[in-house]
């Protein structure tokens, strides 16, 4: 079995930041775009808390899916399984830079939250499962590593120099 395009890069060296996952055509031949939105180290920092992962999907999707210029953008929002990042699924194929200042904003705007939006039994899977003070301190982090280093090349772009190989001594090739 093939891994899938997000298996193949060599997670050791992804800093956070805002990446291109892949890119798919659909039926008219557009494209949609996968953004790896990646708030932590993996497997060197400690990951997302659960609690605070889950009102950030939350609070973020909201954000985004009212967001009067990039609504209509918007195909998916929500939450890697590693806990250390998001996926967002773009119509289009912009460069992870052009849509740094929408992360940023997205980001910014937890702090405005006085509760969760959708953190109710009806609109929610697990509507306890939430913590906004959590969700806001991670918020904040992510918005400073963001401006710290808006120049940084690095948090557009997946590593490259360092490839996976295979048990059969195969390099693998991100996209
Ligand atoms: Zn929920």
């Amino acid at each position: 079995m093939d891994l899938i395009e997000s298996f193949s890069i060599d997670h050791r060296y992804i800093i956070p930041g805002i990446f291109e996952s892949r890119v798919d055509t659909i039926g008219d031949n557009s494209k949609i775009t996968t953004y790896d939105i990646r708030l932590k180290r993996p497997n060197v920092e400690p990951a997302i808390d659960v609690l605070g992962m889950h009102s950030l999907e939350h609070i973020i999707a909201t954000y985004l899916r009212n967001n009067p210029e990039w609504k209509n953008e918007i195909i998916y929002w929500g939450p890697m399984g590693c806990l250390t990042g998001f996926y967002l699924i773009l119509k289009g194929n912009r460069k992870p830079e052009e849509i740094y200042n929408l992360i940023l904003d997205a980001f910014i705007e937890v702090e405005r939250y006085t509760e969760v939006p959708g953190a109710t039994e009806p609109n929610c899977g697990n509507y306890l499962l939430h913590n906004l003070s959590m969700a806001k301190w991670y918020a904040r982090e992510f918005v400073d590593y963001l401006k710290k280093n808006k120049d940084n090349k690095l948090i557009f772009e997946y590593p490259k120099t360092k490839r996976l190989v295979t048990n059969d001594g195969n390099n693998f090739f991100d996209s």
